[in-house]
């Protein structure tokens, strides 16, 4: 069995092997774990820098055997492992952030009735499944609105904005898998997210609120801190903290919110992961939000979320950014991060920047594009 805290040269297992495996995986290093990768790919962005892996599809029982015989402990960088595999993994080693919370995160009808209990706030939604209910859906909430997926949507794929009655049936058709979820449309001010990670002895560390940008409904930009008032600001960390609780987290968790023109705080979804909006926090705290993960996993102490510096993070994405790493390497003040991703689709996360100030001195909009070089060009 496994003992808590895990003891150096302990192996973290961690289900996919994207980014948020690699920064995590690299994170674990520092603290003396190794990691070892569960990932379909061939030469994934966590494997390049881990001390083992398992390919295999997420679904494949002799090969999540092997997995869990590997580690000490499980978590995940990818969320849609079906039911039957979670429920294997736990069987095996501990799962941490445990899967009832997983479960809660890959349905957004589950996700919002869970939030709404908790008394954290969303916009106003109906699930959807069939064209007549999403009539009934819109004559409810109006229009425009946002009609989602309820599984497996992620950088504003599986969602259509609805604008006009003619847009209800070709949107209904599109969006798969069925069924749907009609969401109210939130005129927001702002996108702001919390990252908040929480021990199974209950204490919790939550980052400072930041502002997201989003560019082709991919997170562009993150602005740490978000430029809130300070009465916002505390209803979204109390929000994040207080989802964290309702969960029984332990691990870490990623609150996406809008602020509202009344600046009301609503909650849009919720990641048991580490998220694109804290990558600034690997250059801008003592501790980020990948150690965080991994010490909350481990059993280790949890340090305060503490910023040192106030920071811009600029994701890279597709082959358009992806050329411009040679002007990059040659800017003095960004701090580049490259995924080790052989091939720059479009769209793709290839990696980020970061550029810091000192505490207190972020700039505005005009100042964050200078400060990021050839990144800042429109
Ligand atoms: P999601 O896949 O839910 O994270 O949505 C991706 C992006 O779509 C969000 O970051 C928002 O910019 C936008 N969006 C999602 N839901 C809504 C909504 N109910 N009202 C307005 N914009 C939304």
């Amino acid at each position: 069995m496994s003992r808590f805290p895990l003891p150096p040269n302990a192996t973290i297992g961690l289900v996919g092997g994207g980014q948020l495996g690699r920064m995590s995986a690299l994170a674990a290093a520092r603290l003396g774990y190794r990691c070892h990768i569960l990932t379909r790919e061939i030469d994934s962005p966590a494997q390049q820098v881990s001390y083992g892996v398992t390919i295999s599809d997420y679904a494949d029982p002799v090969s999540l055997r092997a997995f869990a015989a590997a580690v000490d402990v499980i978590s995940f960088e990818f969320e849609n492992v079906s039911a039957e595999g979670l429920d294997l993994l736990a069987s095996l080693k501990p799962v941490r952030p445990s899967p009832h919370i997983l479960r809660i995160s890959q349905d957004r009808v589950t996700e919002k009735s869970f939030l709404n209990d908790a008394g954290a706030p969303t916009a106003p939604w109906v699930p959807v499944g069939s064209l007549a209910e999403l009539q009934e859906a819109v004559g409810h909430l109006g229009l425009p609105a946002v009609l989602k997926t309820t599984r497996l949507g992620y950088d504003g794929k599986g969602q259509a904005t609805l604008r006009a009655l003619g847009d209800l049936a070709p949107a209904f058709e599109r969006l798969e898998p069925k069924p749907l979820v009609l969401e109210g449309f939130v005129d927001f001010a702002q996108e702001i997210s919390v990252i908040v990670a929480r021990g199974a002895d209950g204490a919790v560390s939550a980052f400072d609120t930041v502002e997201n940008r989003h560019r082709n409904h991919i997170l562009d930009l993150t602005l740490a801190p978000a430029r809130i008032p300070e009465a916002v600001d505390q209803a979204a960390q109390a929000t994040a903290r207080r989802v964290a609780e309702a969960l029984d987290l332990v691990g870490l968790l990623a609150v996406e919110m809008f602020v509202d023109a009344a600046g009301r705080v609503l909650v849009n979804e919720i990641a048991p992961r580490p998220h694109n909006s804290g990558h600034w926090t690997i250059d801008a705290c003592p501790a980020s939000q990948f150690e965080l993960h991994i010490r909350a996993i481990a059993g280790l102490p949890l340090p305060p979320a503490e910023r040192h510096s106030d920071a811009v993070m600029k994701n890279l994405v597709g082959p358009d950014d992806t050329a411009l790493w040679p002007d990059i390497l040659a800017t003095p003040g960004l701090i580049p991060h490259l995924y080790g991703k052989a091939e720059a689709r479009p769209g793709r996360k290839m990696g980020h920047v970061t550029r810091l100030f000192p505490r207190g001195s972020l700039p505005g909009d005009f100042g964050v594009r200078a400060a990021l070089g050839v990144l800042g060009r429109e």
